[in-house]
Order: structure tokens, then C-alpha cells, then sequence
């Protein structure tokens, strides 16, 4: 089949103020495409007569859907209706919208957590639906999964090439780094600063630190996703990530040296582990062509480097 071409289309890149979406922009400027943005007070993508408005007025080629409410293991078990009623709503606006205005091609981008708690590790695409799902995420997780149905059933029905692309936990640059709403990585970094401006003797980490995650840099992301844009066209899903895996409390120490803080580590196992284990079989992403290239200790300097504001 022949790749799809970007150059000369407009790419509609939703959710460009995000982590995702602004690396997914930095990246399309080496495209030769002409990438369209709508900031909120624009276009609010949780409303459908909004999206389909902006979307008959901008007639895109291409949709980037990389707005989403997101947010860490806390901040998705404090907060369900918000998880799962705002990405409900992003995602079947963006979808039908592009439908209707006959977007060329469209990427939905999930994660890895909408796979089973249990599910085999690696975990393959076919894993998707075969068991219960981790409960600290499950709002987000159902969204997600919903997303990838309405891409399958455009597509079905309709013959829409929209695509979906899964990555594990993701860093970079443009992270949120709230204190308890954000994910480990950008959290950790915030905490072992702060720890070390303040001469603190010890940092505490959230749960036993037993648990394994797979972390991708953004902008390696960012690559992939122009990569399936141009070259993927299945129904099924496709994972995206590094295909290894690291301990919390591994991941703990190389913040603490990132981050130059020379106390110790304390953990509370009063807050929650979640999902023990998630690495992605990216098996079919490798064959098709594409692996990560950052490696973890750049992207987290690149990370920390942001958000101690020396460049990002
Ligand atoms: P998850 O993959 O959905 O669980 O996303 P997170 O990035 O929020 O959490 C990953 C793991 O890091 C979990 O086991 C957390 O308990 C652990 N963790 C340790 N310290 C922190 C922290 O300060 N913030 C967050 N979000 N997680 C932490």
C-alpha cells in the first residue's frame, strides 16, 4: 500500500497545549503540512455544536486527537465523571466531526491502561477487552476504549481511515507538574527539587515502589505518531512504547540523581500501586519500521530541564 502524504494537508492537532499535542506540533513543522490549532476559549471540545462548527469552518485533512482529560493514579481515582464524561465527549465530537466533514485521516491517541489488570506481559493489542481492568483508571480506561470502537465502527461503516495508536506512560517537556494530580515522573521531579532547594532530609514516594511501568519520551511520541499517520491504515489499535520496563523505586533513584537531591527515600504505601505491571508488546510497530530513539536519562534531564524553566 502506499503511504499516505502529509505534505501540503491540513492537520488539525487537537489538544495542542497539551504535553502530546505540542510535541505532536513541533514535530509536523518538519512535515510541510499546515498544522491548525484551536485553543479552548475557541473551540470548547467537550461541546459538539463547537467542534462540529470550527471543524465545517477549517475543513481539516488530517485530526491529531490528542485532547483529553488526563491526569495521575490520584487524580484519576478522585475524579471519574470528569475522566470519563470530558473524554467521552472530546473524542465522539472530534470522530463524528471528522466524519462529517470527510477528514481524510484521523489518530486517536489512548493508553496503555486500557488494557486488562492482568493481561500477559508483554502485552499485545489483542489483549484489549479480555478481562477486568485496573480500577484506579477505569473511568479513563473506558473512554479510551470507546474511542478505539468509534474508530473501528467509522471505519466499518463508513470506510474512514481513522486510526488509533496506544502509549504507555508518556514524559517530556509540557508535562503537568502538579504536586498530587500529575503522573509519577513529572511529580517526582517536582517533589526531589523541591526537597533539595529546601535542604529536606528525605522524599516521599507514593506506594511500595514494586510496581513496573514502561515510560516513552513525548517526542519520540510525537515521531511515531507521524510515522502511522503516514504508513498505518488497520482497524486494530497499535501500541507504542520502548517495549522495557523499570521499577518505581529504579525509576525513584534516577530522579534523585537527575535531580541532584541527597537524601533518602521514604515510601507510603498508604497511597495507591496501581496496575503492577504494563509493559507493550510493540512487536508491530518494530516490524512496520519505527522504534523510540531518546534515551530515559536525556528525556528526564530534557523534562527537568523544562521545568526548572531552563528551556522547554
Ligand atoms: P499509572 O501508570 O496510571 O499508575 O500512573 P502514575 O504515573 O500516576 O503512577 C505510576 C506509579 O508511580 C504508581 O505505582 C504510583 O503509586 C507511583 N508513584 C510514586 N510516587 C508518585 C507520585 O508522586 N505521583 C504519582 N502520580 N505516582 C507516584
Amino acid at each position: 500500500m502506499t503511504d499516505f502524504v502529509l505534505e501540503g494537508r491540513r492537520v488539525f492537532v487537537a489538544g495542542h497545549r497539551g504535553m502530546v499535542g505540542s510535541a505532536c506540533v513541533r514535530r509536523l513543522q518538519r512535515e510541510n503540512c499546515e498544522v491548525l490549532v484551536a485553543g479552548r476559549e475557541e473551540v470548547d471540545l467537550t461541546r459538539q455544536a463547537d467542534v462540529e462548527s470550527w471543524m465545517e469552518r477549517n475543513k481539516p485533512d488530517v485530526v491529531i486527537v490528542a485532547a483529553a482529560k488526563v491526569g495521575g493514579i490520584l487524580a484519576n481515582d478522585s475524579f471519574p465523571a470528569e475522566f470519563l464524561y470530558q473524554n467521552l465527549m472530546i473524542e465522539s465530537h472530534l470522530i463524528h466531526a471528522a466524519y462529517k466533514v470527510g477528514v481524510a485521516k484521523l489518530l486517536f491517541l489512548g493508553s496503555s491502561c486500557i488494557y486488562p489488570r492482568e493481561a500477559a506481559q508483554p502485552i499485545r493489542e489483542d489483549a484489549l477487552l479480555t478481562g477486568p481492568l485496573e480500577k484506579t483508571n477505569e473511568w479513563y480506561a473506558i473512554a479510551k476504549i470507546a474511542g478505539i470502537k468509534l474508530c473501528q465502527a467509522y471505519r466499518k461503516q463508513y470506510g474512514c481511515d481513522f486510526i488509533s495508536a496506544m502509549p504507555c506512560n508518556l514524559y517530556g517537556p509540557g508535562d503537568n507538574f502538579h504536586p498530587t494530580g500529575s503522573h509519577v515522573i513529572p511529580g517526582l521531579l517536582r517533589r526531589f527539587h523541591e526537597a533539595k532547594l529546601a535542604g529536606a532530609e528525605s522524599v516521599t514516594c507514593w506506594g511500595t515502589g514494586a510496581p513496573r511501568r514502561e515510560f516513552l519520551y513525548v517526542d519520540d511520541l510525537a515521531d511515531a505518531c507521524v510515522f502511522l499517520l503516514k504508513t498505518y491504515s488497520e482497524s486494530e489499535h497499535i501500541n507504542v512504547g520502548t517495549g522495557d520496563d523499570i521499577t518505581i523505586k529504579e525509576l525513584a533513584e534516577e530522579i534523585r540523581r537527575v535531580t541532584g537531591f541527597e537524601g533518602s527515600l521514604v515510601w507510603d504505601a498508604s497511597k495507591p500501586d496501581g496496575t503492577m505491571l504494563k509493559r507493550m508488546d510493540v512487536s508491530r510497530l518494530g516490524e512496520l519500521g519505527w522504534r523510540a530513539s531518546t534515551p530515559f536519562t536525556e528525556g528526564v534531564r530534557k523534562a527537568y530541564d523544562c521545568f526548572v524553566g531552563a528551556q522547554c
